[in-house]
């Protein structure tokens, strides 16, 4: 047993049974064997308390604590970066221009099928390192770019080694629906077809993984194409998300509603129809501002989903094509500065409300008694520090289960 105490923090957290955050300005964690027994205002974590019992003290000199950020959608497994994609884009082609000549999303399926392991497993530790230097201590991550039953099976196993090989608690999402591979491309049903017949049922035989994803837009998978996806997902245990009506307004979100999904994503086009019909199924939002950022796109009305009552989560989307980085930071810069949510609003989307949307609420995503004791300490009093020091990722040190698995080389006054 080890017992470790964080104190004079000033700590700033959601809470599971209040919708806003609370903080102590001179506060303290009790941290037992990597989780936390007790957190609140110093003395009252210190009552009771003999020196001896406690193995480890750290004092981190008034500095702002926050829960370990938890990042509920990425696409961090790949093999090749895109950046000359990223350099035509720039140059004016579209999104759905380069999708439909064979590049976005296909060309990393491409590079993918023919990597190997190492090379694949190499890249996407670089990112989860990277991911989890910025305060990342739980990461979603997709399958999607092998969109054949062998490749894609490769892909989740990739991913659970990942979880054995970081700190990061890995979480693997099946979206084998996330394109239409090119052998497919004259007989896009056909493909449905084999995810639902073949690919869907051995992917949960050999992998089980606890949620399903589709990609439903015009050009990608239509409405009723995501249904059957999600229907066969939902027959073999798979928790299911849409990502839903980034490009345009198909109707994602209605379906997302329908099929109880547990989370619906990006939603920059989505229909307010649709949106209060996500509030009524308890779907939550996952925005994913760095993505609009990256395509130039408006940003999702995170205030408008806010006030008609959803549950708003945020993530980095963190692919090689249209959002290219690990930065959760950033993103609560973005959601700050850009979508109208408050500190406390933008820091429960990183944290609580994204690990509601990949179901691990019950043991991180805020600093309360029995969780596990993921947290960061921030150079600066409050979370506004991370939009105000912009840029800059003011993420002084990272902490998983108690342990200090990152540190910036600056933070010197920390042990
Ligand atoms: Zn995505």
């Amino acid at each position: 047993m080890t017992t470790k105490l964080f104190r004079d923090a000033r700590i700033h957290t959601p809470v599971s049974d209040k919708s806003r955050c609370v903080s102590w300005e001179r506060g303290a964690l009790l941290v037992k064997d990597g989780l936390i027994e007790s957190v609140g205002r110093e003395d009252d974590v210190l009552q009771g308390l003999h020196p001896s019992q406690i193995d480890q003290e750290i004092d981190l000199g008034g500095r702002c604590v926050v829960p370990g950020f938890v990042d509920p959608h990425t696409h961090m497994c790949f093999s090749e970066l895109r950046e000359r994609e990223f350099a035509l884009r720039l140059s004016g082609v579209s999104y759905l221009e380069i999708l439909r000549s064979g590049g976005g999303i296909l060309s990393s399926v491409r590079s993918v099928r023919s990597a190997s392991e190492e090379t694949i497993l190499a890249r996407t530790l670089k990112n989860v390192h990277i991911a989890l230097s910025l305060g990342t201590t739980t990461v979603e991550i997709k399958s999607g770019y092998g969109l054949d039953t062998a490749s894609e099976i490769r892909m989740l196993r990739l991913i659970e080694r990942l979880g054995r090989k970081t700190p990061v608690t890995v979480v693997p999402t099946f979206m084998g629906a996330h394109a239409v591979p090119s052998e497919f491309s004259d007989d896009p049903e056909g493909y449905v077809d084999l995810l639902v017949k073949e690919m869907i049922p051995a992917v949960s035989a050999e992998c089980n993984p606890p949620f399903c994803d589709v990609f439903c837009e015009e050009g990608v998978f239509s409405v009723s194409q995501a249904r059957r996806v999600l229907e066969a997902a939902r027959e073999h245990g798979m928790k299911l998300k849409v990502h839903a009506d980034e490009v345009t307004d198909t109707g994602g979100a209605a379906l997302a509603a329908e099929m109880g999904a547990v989370s619906a994503e990006h939603l920059l086009a989505a229909r307010e129809e649709n949106l209060a019909k996500m509030v009524s199924a308890g779907v939550i939002a996952v925005l994913l501002p760095a993505t609009a950022y990256s395509l130039r796109k408006p940003y999702a009305d995170a205030r408008k989903m806010l006030d008609l009552g959803l549950t708003v989560a945020l993530a980095t989307d963190c692919n090689p094509g249209s959002s290219f980085t690990q930065s959760v930071p950033f993103v609560f810069g973005l959601a700050v500065m850009k979508m109208g949510m408050t500190v406390d609003e933008a820091l429960s989307g990183c944290t609580l409300n994204a690990a509601r949307a990949i179901g691990v609420d019950k043991i991180c995503g805020s600093l309360e008694k029995n969780k596990l004791a993921d947290l960061i300490v921030l150079d600066g009093d409050t979370p506004a520090i991370m939009a105000y020091n912009c840029g800059v990722a003011p993420v002084l040190s990272v902490y998983k289960r108690g342990e200090c698995v990152a540190k910036r080389p600056d933070d010197r006054g920390i042990n």
